[in-house]
């Protein structure tokens, strides 16, 4: 019998070793499966996509003269869980042995390995030849840490792979240009038209409602904007190259109110699911810097997020998991605003941001960090159900790479591991960052009084709440003398104002 390599979903990667030459003896296998579907809330779009550019992954492999059977949704056969596929596939093809490829979840190693050690076949994982280094890459680099600063991992990145270099020392003479990347955005340059590709996807959008799939947010069949395929890929990083890429470091900490991309690349989507190799991409923006089409600050923010932060938090989870996602180090556990799920609520940067994440799939980083995470740590939300939200509702949302952003960058839910401190501001760096608060209900300038910005008393009850924790932290020295020197009466009225926001969390 044949040898049946399974393709994980979130493994379209046509360049992979395993498709150099087409074998009579080989026999591919996808799946579409309930329990893919049904471990998070998932936002409409991410569904649509995945199983979209499955499918075109399937075509495309029987162009080039594999064998596949593809299971889909509503096949008759399907028994919705991977591993009971995977059996009657066993036994339909009389299959002699199974091959996969290295899952980036650890829910899925877990449960490849466990059906692997008790199954009548041998059973082996090979590398998903995807990312720049092993799972404990990170590790390594960083024993012995108590904190794990991405800038020593992301330098050793540069160097031991020769990015941005001039001999043994940063390109320009610099590792970093955070300083100069922090600029609010006023409408100049234009952002450049979206490069994305538009797919009508309503039949297959039927195929999965009619499956009984629960999602949230808004499909967008008749439009689907996500790429489905290599090519189109490589397009949209063209294109992103050529017009955003040389602003991208500027405006990188931006908020619009009516611009959600600005100058981000919107690859997230293409990367996880491995149609783009992260080389590819990170020597793309090398490239342009070059031949002088992009300033060095850009090109260099820009690979910082792929090189340093995309590999550093796939290190951290490895390294942290199982567990990680339990962890809650402030103790915090009030449920998420309801207003969350539907982008109700009267804080126009929560509301754009909210109301967006739900037609679009889509945030930025700033959105994603300063706006909803911020927000949801100030009130002191339950980090699992944060971590729940950003797994189901971004287009790009899978555990590996979710669940450190979320709980570990943006919870501050892991002590202190990964963010040297916790994400936090009250409404003056919002007010700085975006144009949101003109034609706010609320007023940033005012710290109490119902019409005050909620993020401010939020600010500094969570400041308070948290006082001796921080207090030990040098990055929070500055803040944490001014909460010492505020008269007592301005700091008792700032927190009775806190209550009376989270006795109302919402309605706000
Ligand atoms: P760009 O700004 O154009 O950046 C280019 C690429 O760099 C991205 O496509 C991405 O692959 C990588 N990158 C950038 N920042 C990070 C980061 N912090 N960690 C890892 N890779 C990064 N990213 C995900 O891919 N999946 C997630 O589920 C996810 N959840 C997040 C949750 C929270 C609370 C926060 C604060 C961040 C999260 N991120 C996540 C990281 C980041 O926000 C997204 O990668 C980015 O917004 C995707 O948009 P883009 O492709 O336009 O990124």
């Amino acid at each position: 019998g044949p040898l049946l390599r399974l393709i994980l979903g979130d493994q379209l990667d046509p360049l992979h070793p395993w498709f150099a030459q087409a074998r009579a003896d080989v026999v591919y296998v996808l799946m579409e499966i309930r329990q893919e579907t049904d471990y998070a809330l998932h936002h409409a779009q991410k569904v649509l996509a995945l199983f979209a550019a499955m499918r075109a992954f399937a075509r495309q492999l029987k162009t080039a003269g594999h064998r596949v059977r593809y299971v889909a949704i509503d096949d008759p056969s399907n028994r919705q869980r991977l591993t009971a596929n995977l059996d009657a596939l066993i036994a339909r093809y009389q299959a002699t042995a199974v091959e996969y490829q290295a899952p980036d979840e650890w829910r899925l190693d877990t449960e490849l390995r466990q059906w692997a050690a008790q199954t009548g076949v041998p059973v082996r994982m090979v590398d998903s030849a995807h990312f720049y280094g092993p799972r404990d890459a990170v590790a390594r680099a960083l024993a012995g840490h108590r904190q794990w600063v991405m800038e020593h991992f992301y330098r050793r990145q540069r160097r031991q792979h020769r990015v941005l270099m001039e001999g043994d020392q940063p390109a320009g003479g610099r590792w970093n240009f955070d300083a100069d990347n922090r600029q609010p955005w006023r409408g100049n340059p234009p952002e450049p038209p979206d490069p994305r590709p538009c797919h009508d996807h309503r039949a297959l959008w039927a195929t999965i409602v009619a499956a009984g799939v629960r999602t949230v947010g808004d499909a967008q069949a008749g439009s689907c904007r996500w790429p489905i395929d290599r090519g189109e890929a490589l397009a949209q990083l063209d294109a992103f190259v050529q017009h955003a890429l040389p602003h991208f470091g500027r405006f990188q900490d931006a908020l619009s109110s009516h611009h959600q991309r600005l100058f981000h690349s919107q690859l997230s989507l293409a990367l996880n699911v491995k149609m783009l190799r992260p080389h590819e991409v990170v020597a793309r923006a090398e490239a342009a810097w070059c031949s002088g089409q992009a300033p060095l600050a850009a090109v260099e923010g820009f690979i910082r997020q792929i090189l340093g932060w995309r590999e550093y938090v796939r290190g951290v989870y490895w390294a942290h998991m199982p567990g990680y996602t339990r962890s809650n180090a402030l103790g915090h556990t009030r449920p998420l605003p309801a207003w969350y799920w539907s982008g109700e609520t009267r804080m126009a940067c929560l509301r754009a941001a909210l109301r967006q994440t739900l037609d679009s799939a889509y945030a930025h980083h700033i959105q994603r960090l300063m706006v909803t995470g911020n927000f949801a740590l100030l009130a002191g939300c339950d980090p699992a159900a944060v971590h729940h939200w950003y797994l189901g509702v971004y287009i790009d949302a899978f555990e590996w790479v979710e669940a450190p952003n979320t709980l570990g960058m943006s919870q501050w839910a892991d002590g202190g591991l990964m963010a040297t401190k916790p994400y936090v501001s009250s409404a003056a760096y919002l007010q700085r960052m975006g144009d949101h608060c003109q034609g706010c209900a609320y007023d940033p300038r005012q710290r109490t009084g119902a019409r005050a910005c909620p993020f401010n008393a939020l600010y500094w009850d969570f400041l308070a709440r948290h006082r001796q924790r921080l207090a030990a932290n040098p990055r929070m020295a500055l803040v944490v003398r001014q909460l010492e020197r505020m008269p007592a009466a301005d700091l008792h009225a700032l927190r009775a104002q806190a209550q009376t926001w989270l006795e109302r969390i919402d309605d706000l």
